[in-house]
């Protein structure tokens, strides 16, 4: 692909305007949103509003003007995007601890079932945090096998499938509906991880008959560092699952301060404890961006953004571990290279910023909402560039910092 014909896909793009709803620094080509979404120029809005007017001005009061129902209202919202009705997601805490209510809700379900399946190689909380929910369920244990054995390994005994809908190294993606399937005809639940799967790729959780799911609100949602993240509870588990985080937010009746726990129905009683606020009013206004925008048209652009870089490395001989095949893949790609942590320096130098995995991944992120076809050209540019080149060599490069 040329320049030109990049310009001419961006003359045509519908998704085009919505580029200027985000604050992108000049100089920058910014392909890592994967990680860490853009800054919405409305989230910066809302921290101002909800810190001076809200906070500053109206004080207590604003829990009963639309703070205490964040996480429900926040949740309907993202329900769109992932495929669930608005009453089966709610808004609270990290990915992380979203995952451990889940998961040690699942392994409480039935007693007859101890064992947390998943992949070895998994984003590393989620394999953490099943080691640490397995200990605070007597008898359950943790069994992790290579991707390709996981569905052979569903059995009896198995209680929850705690999968990553889009791998976060490779950018590889299981096919929801196959392996929801799968883990039913096993008498398992499954459980989605939604990272690196919300806003990037349409999702459909109700349409894969999926049970749980979490993801994060800081990736591709743009909600801001450390934004609260999303849980997901089919309507059919809501009544039958509590939570082991049974805090007073997630109680049928928070102010009547009694001292016994009892648990709100709906999704309420995954709440734990006080919403953050602040943190919220940024996930909110990054979310409303997205009540814009087609999911299908979202999707066909992504994969015309990879198309072009996949199109620059494979130029300079670059591998790509990243599946071709559009369906099997989410929305960034990863290209292999002995000297990937110095190689993806390089490019920052430059102004193209992506991101090194252990060992040898250097990783894009394609977020349509905010770079155009001609960004990614010029990204693809630079990256041909400096292999080509081998900019890596330069020594400065090769020191590592403690935060990749
Ligand atoms: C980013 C990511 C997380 C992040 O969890 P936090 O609790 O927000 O740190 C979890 N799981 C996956 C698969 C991720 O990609």
């Amino acid at each position: 692909m040329t320049l030109e014909e990049a310009r001419a896909l961006d003359a045509t793009d519908a998704l085009a305007p919505l580029r200027d709803r985000f604050v992108l620094p000049p100089g920058v080509l910014y392909l890592d949103g994967n990680s860490l979404g853009a800054l919405p120029r409305a989230a910066a809005e809302a921290v101002a509003t909800a810190t001076t007017q809200q906070w500053g001005e109206r004080l207590i009061r604003s829990w009963n003007e639309g703070w205490m129902d964040a996480p429900r209202r926040v949740g309907g919202k993202i329900a769109r995007l992932i495929g669930a009705e608005q009453d089966e997601v709610i808004v609270g805490d990290s990915t992380s601890a979203n995952l451990f209510k889940l998961l040690v809700a699942a392994l409480r379900a039935d007693p007859a079932r101890r064992v947390i399946l998943s992949e070895a190689g998994n984003f590393p909380t989620d394999l953490h945090i099943a080691e640490g929910a397995i200990g605070c369920v007597p008898g359950a244990s943790l069994k992790v096998v290579a991707r390709g054995d996981v569905q052979g390994a569903l059995g009896p005994d198995t209680a929850v499938l705690l999968l990553t809908h889009t791998h976060y190294k490779s950018a590889e993606r299981w096919d929801m509906d196959a392996l929801t399937r799968a883990a039913h005809a096993a008498g398992a639940l499954v459980l989605w991880d939604l990272s690196h799967s919300a806003g990037a790729i349409p999702v459909n959780l109700g349409g894969a008959g999926a049970d749980l799911a979490v993801g994060c609100g800081y990736k591709f949602l743009n909600g801001g560092p450390g934004a609260p993240a999303f849980l997901y509870v089919a309507r059919r588990w809501q009544d039958r699952l509590a939570s082991p985080l049974s805090g007073w937010m997630g109680h049928a009746e928070p102010f009547a301060f009694v001292d016994a726990y009892r648990p709100a129905p709906g999704m309420t009683r995954w709440l734990a404890g006080t919403p953050a606020v602040l943190g919220m009013a940024a996930l909110e206004a990054g979310i409303d961006v997205w009540a814009d925008v087609d999911l299908a048209q979202l999707w066909a652009k992504s994969a015309q953004l990879f198309d072009i870089l996949h199109a620059a490395g494979a130029a300079v001989g670059l591998e790509c571990v990243s599946p071709i095949a559009p369906n099997a893949r989410g929305s960034h790609i990863s290209f292999r290279h002995p000297h990937a942590y110095a190689l993806c320096q390089a490019l920052i130098a430059k102004g193209l910023i992506g991101d090194f995995r252990d060992p040898d991944i250097i990783r894009f992120g394609l977020t349509p909402l905010y770079l155009s076809h001609q960004d990614v050209w010029r990204a693809g540019d630079l990256l041909r560039e400096a292999v080509a080149t081998e900019a890596w060599s330069d020594p400065a490069y090769q020191v590592r910092a403690a935060v990749t």
